[in-house]
């Protein structure tokens, strides 16, 4: 049976539920192997993450360079596994970090790579939503081995407890890889809600809070949901750019999106309308995101997610 790579996904060293989904396309591939890239000592606390979905095994390498050396370095070493092993695929987090280790591992290792994938078949085509979601393109590497990074929340994942064997291997970061030091960097400062790309649920303002995101985040706590935002509501500095959905902010997939006083302009449409089931809120029945919407509430959000805040929390009492 052939061997699918896909590199462990950690977020301030904790596993992402991103692994179950990067786990379950690769089974429908082959035996899967989980590459953990850890810190000096913390490779098999970190491994011991990886025991959901359908993961055979997982390779663990440590050195301090994934941490101080960054991308170039997970490159580097990912690409020297790629060389070993002739995986007859690897699937990468379809973030930043994952999308620049997989640009970079594809050009050390002279492969093809496919980005923000939502779905890999058994024979390794890859789908893509593109020109804002109005295209589906079916894709295959035609040259070395296929690097793709698969969008977070895009495949339903197997997450059944699994105990892969687990081996570590010892292997160098090359000098060339260590040419440029992160010097310090911050974790994200999460404030208790889940991260806007992994979210279940995703409860967004836009210009229609008027700045006043309290209800959208009232609404978003009683779901357990993260805070997203349009462009309009960052650029007016009333919630910060991270949390920019859209073609120049995030792209979020979630099971559940609910939009409160946003447009739907074709650029925010970008990074949502992958989403299951879409929620919209506004009080114009004009407004354009109620065309791509399962449910639409015409009203003031500012009078339908307190209601709709209560709501959920007698539901839960
Ligand atoms: C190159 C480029 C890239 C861009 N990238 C992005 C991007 O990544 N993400 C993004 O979001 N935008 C992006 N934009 C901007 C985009 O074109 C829109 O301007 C923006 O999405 C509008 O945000 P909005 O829907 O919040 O505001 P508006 O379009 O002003 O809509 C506000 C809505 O709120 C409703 N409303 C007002 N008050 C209430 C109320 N009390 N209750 C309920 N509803 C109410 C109104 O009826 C209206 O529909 C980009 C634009 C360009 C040119």
């Amino acid at each position: 049976m052939s061997n699918v790579l896909i590199l462990a996904d950690f977020v301030s060293g904790k596993a992402t539920k991103t692994n179950a989904e990067l786990a379950t396309a690769g089974a429908r591939i082959g035996e899967v192997t989980a590459v953990v890239l850890a810190p000096a000592g913390k490779g098999a606390a970190m491994a011991s993450e990886i025991n959901k979905g359908p993961v055979s095994k997982v390779v663990i390498v440590e050195s301090d360079a994934f941490v101080n050396n960054g991308v170039a370095a997970v490159a580097d070493v990912l690409a020297q596994i790629i060389a070993a092993q002739s995986p007859a695929a690897v699937l990468i987090a379809s973030h930043a970090f994952g999308k620049e280790v997989a640009a970079r591992t594809a050009v050390k290792s002279g492969s093809g790579i496919i980005t923000d994938a939502v779905d890999v078949s058994s024979d390794v085509t890859a789908t893509q939503l593109v020109f804002g979601g109005s295209t589906t393109v079916h894709s295959k590497v035609s040259h070395g081995t296929p690097i793709i990074t698969v969008r977070p929340n895009s495949i339903d994942a197997q997450t059944a407890a699994a105990t892969p064997a687990v081996e570590t291997l010892s292997l160098q970061v090359s000098d060339a890889s260590k040419k440029a030091t992160v010097t310090s960097s911050q974790p994200p400062v999460q404030g208790g809600r889940p991260e806007l790309t992994e979210a279940n649920i995703v409860v967004s303002g836009g210009r229609g809070t008027n700045g006043d995101f309290s209800a959208v985040e009232g609404f978003a706590d009683s779901l357990g949901a993260a805070v997203g935002a349009s462009r309009a509501a960052t650029d007016a500095g009333w919630y910060p750019h991270s949390y920019q959905v859209g073609q120049t902010g995030k792209t979020v997939s979630p099971q559940l999106y609910v939009a409160c006083g946003i447009s739907g302009a074709i650029q925010h449409r970008a990074g949502m309308q992958t989403s299951k089931t879409i929620v919209v809120i506004n009080k114009d029945p004009e407004a354009p995101l109620f065309e791509i919407a399962d449910f639409g509430v015409v009203g003031d959000l500012f009078a339908v997610l307190p209601k709709a805040t209560e709501g959920v929390k007698a539901r839960k009492s």
